[in-house]
C-alpha cells in the first residue's frame, strides 16, 4: 500500500451517495489518482445502492472486474456517484438520494443515468470517473456537464460486478476532463475477463493521435434533422468544420432504421430489466422485509415501498413485452428492429471511417423540465443507436450553447475505439 489519499469534496452538486473520506491507494500508473466510480459498480467494502432506496446499505463482498484493475493501478477510489435508479434516466432526477445539478449551472440537470460522475469531474472533484452507458448514460452527461465521455465497443470492458440493468446494451467506460485520460483510463480497465461471458479479448493500448488526415466522416442526416436544436446542430457542425481543416473529409450518409431504434431500445431494455430487477426481493439486499408476511405480500409491499416510480413502471412496461401472446408483437419486433439498426450502421462504416453528430439533441434541460416519460425517451435518439449497434462512442465538448455545454459524438466501427479516440482527439486538441 503506497499510502491514503484524504478527500474531503465540497459537492454542491449532489455528485455522490458516498463518500470515503480515507481512500487508500498503491503504486501504478494510477498512483494516488482520485477515481471516482458510478455506484452500480460494485466496490468491495463501500455501500453500493445503483441509485435506489432498496439497496441502501448494501456493501459487496467483491470487486467489479474494473475496480480491481483500477486498484492494480494505484487509483483510489473516492467515492461511488449519484445516477438515475438503476440507470434508468436521463437527468440524474430518478435517483432515490436526490438529484445531481449541473455544474455549468446548478438549476439545470447534469444529463443522465451517470449524472453524479460526469458532475463530479465536471466540477473539478476527481479527475477521472467510471460512467456506465446502456443507451447514452456517460456521454449524455459528459455532453450536458462539457467533459469527454466515452462508451467502448461492446465486449470491450468486462460487465463482471456491474449491477445489470440490460446486460446485451450495456458498457462500462471512462468520464474525463481529456480524450488522453480517457484513452488512458480506457487502457487500465479494457482487460479480457472470463467472468463476463461477453467479454473480447481485445485490450485496448493505444497512444491517441492527432492525425486525421484522410479520415472520412459520414454526416448522417437523421442527426442534424427534425428534433435537433438548430443551434446545437450548428456548434456541432463547426466542430467537424475543423476537423476538415485538419485533412478530414465529410460525406452525407443516412441511417433510415433510426425512425424505430428508440422504440425498439425502450422494449429491450426493459425487457432485460424486468427480468434482472427480480432478484431485488427484500431478502438477499437492502432493507429486510417483514418475514410474518406471505411471499406474495413482503415482494409487493419492499418492492413497492423501495423501487422509485421510473423503475415500477420500466419494470411494469418489460414484464408485458416478454409476456406470452405479446412476446412476438413486442420483444421478437424489436429485436429486428435492432438487427436492422445494426445492419444501417456497418453498412454507412464500410463506406466511411466515423459517424459524426451531435451527442445529445439539445443542451441540458431545467430541473424537473420533463415531466412526462415519453419526451425524456425521445432525448435519447442520438445516443442508442450505438449501443444497439455494439459499436464505441465518445462525446467531446465542442462549444457552447446559451453558455450551456454542447457534445460532438464520434460512432465508430466495432473494436476501432482507437480511431474514434483519436478523432476527438484531433478536433480536441485543434479546438484547444
Ligand atoms: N436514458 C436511457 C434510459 O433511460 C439510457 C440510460 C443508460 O444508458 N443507463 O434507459
Amino acid at each position: 500500500m503506497a499510502g491514503t489519499l484524504h478527500f474531503e469534496p465540497d459537492d454542491r452538486c449532489n455528485a455522490f451517495i458516498t463518500v470515503c473520506e480515507e481512500a487508500p491507494y498503491g503504486d501504478g500508473r494510477l498512483a494516488g489518482v482520485a477515481v471516482a466510480v458510478k455506484d452500480n459498480i460494485s466496490t468491495r467494502g463501500i455501500q453500493t445502492t445503483c441509485g435506489s432506496r432498496i439497496l441502501q446499505g448494501y456493501v459487496p463482498p467483491f470487486d467489479a472486474h474494473v475496480v480491481t484493475l483500477l486498484r492494480a493501478e494505484g487509483a483510489a477510489i473516492v467515492g461511488k456517484t449519484n445516477m438515475d435508479e438503476f440507470g434508468m434516466g436521463t437527468t440524474t432526477e430518478t435517483s432515490g438520494f436526490g438529484p445531481t445539478l449541473n455544474p455549468a449551472d446548478r438549476e439545470r440537470v447534469p444529463g443522465g443515468s451517470s449524472g453524479g460522475s460526469a458532475a463530479a469531474v465536471a466540477a473539478g472533484l476527481v479527475p477521472m470517473a467510471l460512467g456506465t452507458d446502456t443507451g447514452g448514460s456517460i456521454r449524455c452527461p459528459a455532453a450536458f456537464c462539457g467533459i469527454v465521455g466515452l462508451k467502448p465497443t461492446y465486449g470491450r470492458v468486462s460487465r463482471y460486478g456491474l449491477v445489470a440493468y440490460a446486460n446485451s446494451l450495456e458498457q462500462i467506460g471512462p468520464m474525463t476532463r481529456s480524450v488522453e485520460d480517457a484513452s488512458l483510463l480506457l487502457e487500465v480497465i479494457s482487460r479480457y475477463d472470463p467472468r463476463d461471458s461477453t467479454s473480447f479479448d481485445r485490450p485496448y493500448t493505444h497512444q491517441p493521435s492527432t492525425d486525421v488526415r484522410g479520415l472520412k466522416i459520414g454526416l448522417p442526416q437523421e442527426y442534424f434533422g427534425e428534433g435537433v436544436d438548430p443551434r446545437v446542430a450548428e456548434v456541432v457542425k463547426d466542430a467537424i468544420g475543423r476537423l476538415e481543416d485538419l485533412g478530414a473529409e465529410t460525406v452525407p450518409c443516412s441511417i433510415p432504421s433510426m425512425a424505430y431504434a428508440l422504440a425498439a431500445y425502450y422494449v429491450i431494455c426493459t425487457s432485460e430489466a424486468s427480468s434482472n430487477l427480480a432478484r431485488f426481493d427484500g431478502v438477499r439486499y437492502g432493507p429486510p422485509v417483514d418475514a410474518r408476511k406471505n411471499w406474495h405480500e413482503a415482494f409487493r409491499e419492499i418492492r413497492g415501498a423501495n423501487f422509485g416510480p421510473e423503475v415500477r413502471r420500466r419494470i411494469m412496461l418489460g414484464t408485458f413485452a416478454l409476456s406470452a401472446g405479446y412476446y412476438g408483437r413486442y420483444y421478437a419486433k424489436a429485436q429486428v428492429a435492432r438487427r436492422n439498426v445494426e445492419k444501417d450502421i456497418e453498412r454507412v462504416l464500410a463506406s466511411v471511417d466515423i459517424i459524426a453528430g451531435p451527442t445529445m439533441p439539445t443542451v441540458a434541460f431545467r430541473l424537473g423540465e420533463k415531466t412526462d416519460p415519453l419526451s425524456m425517451y425521445l432525448s435519447d435518439i442520438l445516443t442508442v443507436p450505438a449501443n444497439l449497434a455494439g459499436v464505441p462512442a465518445i462525446s467531446v465538448p465542442c462549444g457552447t450553447v446559451d453558455g450551456l455545454p454542447v457534445g460532438l459524438q464520434l460512432i465508430g466501427r466495432r473494436f476501432a475505439d482507437e480511431q474514434v479516440i483519436d478523432a476527438a482527439y484531433a478536433y480536441e486538441e485543434a479546438a484547444a
